[in-house]
């Protein structure tokens, strides 16, 4: 299986496409974001640093994302091929993980970006809910994406919560540090030939449809 990179800017639906493609294919799945909350939850050093900047929608220092990144991809679930949603974001994180699978003998694989209307993503990520405990991602006012039971995790039952980070002043604050520090990564991708392109649909099987004829062309 080719290891995925997803290329999107907040609220496009990587979590949601990542989920449905691990079911399909069996990914090892690499949120950056996940992780640093499982941090912050900890209340360790890392996610004591982390914490005022995800609250604030700013990126985290490179190098710690670097150590996150480094640690997971050599864990077993990620023999087979992963799926990388949330990293690189900066162009020194791309340039460290082309190191990195060098110093590993692994493959890039395939950059898939996700492309999204500011507006779009905006009501999305307003509307979007989580489950704390599995990561699992709803939304109130979709019916293909609401959860079974108001307010509870289809999963694992849990009580679904709003990220602190999803409110729409931090969202254009993420949705500009995007723009700034991770589009250059498209040209970055697309010179070296591993690009491609799907949409952000309102159905979330379109978007993974157009996800899978890449993966399987
Ligand atoms: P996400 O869950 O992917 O939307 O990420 C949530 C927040 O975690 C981001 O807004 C950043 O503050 C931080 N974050 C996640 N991945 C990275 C990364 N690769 N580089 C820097 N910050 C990150």
């Amino acid at each position: 299986m080719k290891n995925i990179i997803f290329l999107a800017p907040p609220a496009a639906g990587k979590g949601t496409l990542s989920e449905m493609l691990v079911e399909k294919y069996g990914y090892g799945h690499i949120s950056t974001g996940d992780l640093l909350r499982e941090e912050v939850k900890a209340g360790t050093p890392l996610g004591k640093e982390a914490e005022g900047l995800m609250k604030a929608g700013k990126y985290v220092p490179d190098d710690l994302i670097i150590k996150l990144i480094s640690n997971r991809i050599t864990k077993p679930d990620c023999e087979n091929g992963y799926i990388l949603d949330g990293f690189p974001r900066t162009l020194p994180q791309a340039e460290k993980y082309d190191e990195l699978l060098k110093e590993l003998g692994k493959d890039l694989g395939v950059v898939i970006f996700i492309e999204i209307d500011k507006q779009m993503a905006i009501e999305r990520a307003c509307s979007r809910i989580t489950c704390p405990k599995c990561g699992r991602i709803f939304n109130k006012y979709s019916n293909e994406m609401k959860p079974k039971v108001e307010g509870v995790c289809d999963d694992c039952g849990t009580e679904l919560t709003q990220r602190a980070d999803d409110n729409e002043e931090t969202f254009i604050k993420r949705f500009d540090e995007y723009m700034e520090k991770t589009m250059p990564l498209y040209d970055y991708y697309k010179e070296k030939g591993v690009l491609e392109t799907i949409k952000a649909h309102s159905s979330k099987y379109d978007t993974f449809n157009e996800a899978v004829a890449i993966l399987e062309k």
